[in-house]
């Protein structure tokens, strides 16, 4: 989730962005952006998150508790700062960062961080529903943006209402952004599949059209099962989705299902995080709840405090869903103390839960990670790297040669 930032990285197709109306404020939408990202969202962070923030020093007191016990933030965009980015992020008190990709145009930016910030950075690829409209999965669609979007169930909007909307660049060619998408996450294998998911609120700025659910479904489906063929976690956006979500899984079942799923900035029923850890075949044991201070925060603290203590020790995890480093410790030490209340325990123990749920999340991508940092330390880095390239470039070659034998045959 997010916004201004978005829209700051995305000014050449501005009219392409999307805006979830499940973050309007006295029926007024914002800017997919204002979110989470913009001065609308610190505004909106700020006041709903004013008691965790109380409780909350900046430094947490004597010591930084982000530090002491290695907690990362599990799902957050600071490429849409990439002059914030550009200072690095060494100075930052979360010791790893999930940074999220949303859409083929910010996948660079995703990856370019992680090659500078390697000890840091958990790169993640995936199509968030905001942009499901702008990545064709049919040759049709391309030539058919209208065939993306839906009209609102009242009626009040249509494409032809928006020619511009249709005359301009077109969504991205399946043959384009899937052999990619696939190509680096298996270029990267510390990777992870996200941002992706369904949003029954988004609307494209500017319309009253939404990004078609069918599509949304239809990208749901595959981003869930390539996550499941490469083994890697998946970290899912949700807004009225939920029970959609829930039956997708359960008919994926153990086989269709990545090994383990986070649900970012989770937002449904106490009663549905039951629903969702008993899924049958084991799916259940692999869902994780993650929660953010600027967007769980803002659906009111009893609510918050609800979700929190209804999740099971060891499946919390905590993310701040920033679009700039600059915000990301805060947001953690927001969340964290929330996360300490609803449970009724002390920030000690709520932060070394969440560092261990973290461990355990991204456990593949930290392997991974620590063993190259033991390769570079022990000067053997070329040698692993290049090993390790060539192996990847042989996997990429595969996935482009088996997305064009898909196109050729239809
Ligand atoms: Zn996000």
């Amino acid at each position: 989730m997010w916004k201004r930032c978005l829209s700051g990285s995305q000014s050449r197709s501005a009219r392409h962005r999307i805006v979830s109306t499940r973050s309007t404020a006295a029926g007024k939408p914002r800017s997919c952006r204002a979110t989470t990202h913009s001065p609308l969202r610190v505004t909106a962070s700020a006041s709903s998150s004013s008691a965790a923030a109380r409780q909350a020093p900046a430094s947490m007191g004597e010591e930084d508790l982000l530090v002491k016990f290695g907690i990362g933030d599990a799902h957050c965009h600071p490429q849409d700062d990439p002059a914030a980015c550009a200072a690095g992020l060494g100075s930052l008190s979360a010791r790893y960062l999930a940074v999220m990709g949303t859409r083929a145009d910010d996948w660079e930016a995703v990856e370019q961080l992680s090659r500078r910030e390697p000890g840091k950075v958990i790169p993640c690829f995936g199509v968030h529903p905001w942009f499901a409209h702008r990545h064709a999965l049919e040759s049709d669609q391309v030539a058919h943006p209208a065939s993306l979007m839906d009209t609102p169930p009242n009626g009040k909007d249509d494409p032809s209402r928006h020619p511009e909307l249709m005359s301009g660049p077109p969504p991205t060619a399946p043959e384009t952004w899937l052999p990619r998408l696939r190509g680096l996450l298996r270029a990267h294998p510390h990777s992870v599949v996200g941002e992706f998911g369904l949003d029954r609120a988004a609307v494209v700025p500017g319309t009253r059209l939404q990004p078609s659910w069918s599509h949304q479904l239809a990208l749901t489906e595959l981003h869930l099962r390539l996550a499941s063929e490469l083994r890697r976690p998946a970290s899912l956006h949700c807004v009225q989705g939920y029970g959609h979500l829930q039956d997708m899984l359960r008919r994926l079942g153990p086989e269709g299902c990545p090994p383990k799923i986070m649900l970012h900035s989770y937002g449904g029923s106490v009663d549905l995080i039951k629903g969702f850890t008993k899924l049958p075949g084991g799916v259940g044991d692999r869902i994780y709840f993650s929660f953010s201070s600027v967007i769980n925060g803002r659906q009111g603290r009893t609510k918050l405090l609800q979700r929190l203590a209804a999740v099971p020790v060891g499946r919390l995890l905590l993310e701040s869903d920033q679009c700039s480093p600059t915000r990301v410790d805060a947001g953690l030490r927001d969340i964290l103390a929330a996360a300490a209340e609803a449970r009724g325990v002390g920030l000690e123990q709520a932060a070394a839960e969440a560092a261990e749920a973290f461990r355990d999340f991204y456990a593949d991508s930290l392997t991974r990670m620590a063993r190259e940092e033991t390769a570079a330390a022990a000067g053997g880095a070329v040698t692993a790297a290049a090993g390790e390239a060539e192996e990847e470039a042989g996997d990429a070659v595969a996935a482009e040669e088996e997305g064009s034998r898909r196109q050729e045959g239809g």
